[in-house]
């Protein structure tokens, strides 16, 4: 399963945003996720389709989809060479598959800065310098590998040196590695390395109840846009007090402040957009369900996420749309208009789709 890192300077209001999108109310085993790692939690955001899905097919229970988030503490201005929890904290980032990066904008006097005032550009560059500084130091280690090999006349590292000395300069000339051009075969050298700079990263300006009109988020989203990113405006805060309140209660008072309601919503759809993930449906009498995938996804391989009995069994996948099974009073009802399509192991499944697989039990 993929996850999110939580990423930024002491105080910049990570584990307040980490237990903003994580704490809830469910069964846990529905969600599972690691107890024994307080640092890592569960984004589950509701799927509102499920509930019409499951009204049409009298399912029980809803399993909506779910991400994990990790929260990882200790990054401070000299962590690539060991300060804070330095190398532990930079492993940490290397095992997530992007990065929330959250910058503070909230000026608050009572909770210190550790760069002693609030300034989300050189905050964020203090981030992004210690990443890359990190990277630097893998792409030296490797490049003092491969050059030995090179030095044998092997094609191979030849070429991979020559893409290893390119991606140096653009490092060291302050460049994140996912900005770097690269061809199919490069890519593959890029992948072996795990580069904390090739994650992508959306940055989480948070702001207080005034920050607004302070325009600190600007900034963020500004340097967002240059670095090819998105941005997200968030008061994680009051985010935690209102998890506490009714739906309605919450969306008022964080209009009041001028924030949008659905938090969870705005994260996941931004997991998606980053890592290319889409949600299939599916419903029993037992329980609807909304699944997430990666875009691209054959009908074979979401057969065996559900259960590998039936990928084993596979015989095909009937697929309609969510939008089109409204028209109807039941997937069956679906099924015997002729609307349901058949589809073999290699269809590639669609956002939004309806799947009902048949397999030999
Ligand atoms: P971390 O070190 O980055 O994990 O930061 P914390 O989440 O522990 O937050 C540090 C302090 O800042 C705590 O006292 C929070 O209550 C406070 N804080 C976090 N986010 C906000 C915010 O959006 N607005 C305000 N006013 N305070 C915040």
């Amino acid at each position: 399963m993929k996850k999110a890192g939580i990423v930024g300077l002491p105080n910049s209001g990570k584990s307040t945003l980490f237990n903003a999108l994580t704490n809830q109310n469910v069964p846990a085993e529905k969600y599972p996720f690691c107890t024994i790692d307080p640092n890592v939690g569960v984004l589950v955001v509701e799927d509102e389709r499920l509930n019409k899905l499951a009204q049409l097919e009298g399912s029980k229970d809803k399993v909506h989809p779910f991400f994990h988030i990790v929260d990882i503490a200790g990054l401070v201005k000299g962590a690539s060479k060991g300060e804070g929890l330095g190398n532990q904290f930079l492993d940490h980032i290397s095992k997530v598959d992007m990065i929330f990066h959250v910058v503070r904008c909230f000026k608050i006097d009572d909770v210190s800065h550790p760069m002693g005032s609030v300034d989300p550009a050189r905050d964020i560059e203090v981030v992004e310098i210690e990443l890359m500084l990190k990277d630097l130091e893998t792409v030296n280690r490797r490049i003092e590998k491969i050059a030995k090999q090179a030095k044998t006349g092997d094609e191979n590292a030849r070429f991979e040196l020559y893409f290893l000395e390119r991606l140096k300069h653009h490092l060291e000339s302050g460049k994140p590695a996912r900005t770097l051009e690269r061809n199919e075969q490069e890519q593959i050298v890029l992948d072996s390395l795990f580069l904390l700079s090739e994650k992508p990263v959306i940055y989480v300006a948070n702001v207080d109840e005034w920050g607004l009109e302070q325009e600190l988020d600007k900034i963020v989203e500004k340097m967002a846009k240059e670095r090819s990113s998105e941005a997200i405006v968030v008061n994680a805060q009051v985010e935690c007090e209102v998890r506490e309140l009714p739906f309605d209660e919450a969306k008022e008072l964080l209009s009041a402040y001028g924030f949008e309601e659905g938090l969870k919503k705005r994260f996941l759809d931004h997991i998606k957009r980053a890592l290319r993930l889409i949600c299939f449906l599916t419903a029993t009498k037992n329980e609807a369900r909304s699944w997430l995938i990666p875009e691209g996804t054959t009908a074979y391989d979401a057969a065996g996420l559900i259960h590998s009995d039936i990928q084993k069994g596979f015989i095909k996948a009937e697929v309609i749309a969510f939008e089109e099974l409204l028209r109807y009073s039941s997937f069956k009802e679906a099924r015997e208009a002729g609307a349901v399509k058949f589809h073999g192991k290699d269809y590639v499944i669609r956002e939004g789709d309806v799947v009902h697989f048949l397999f030999h039990a």
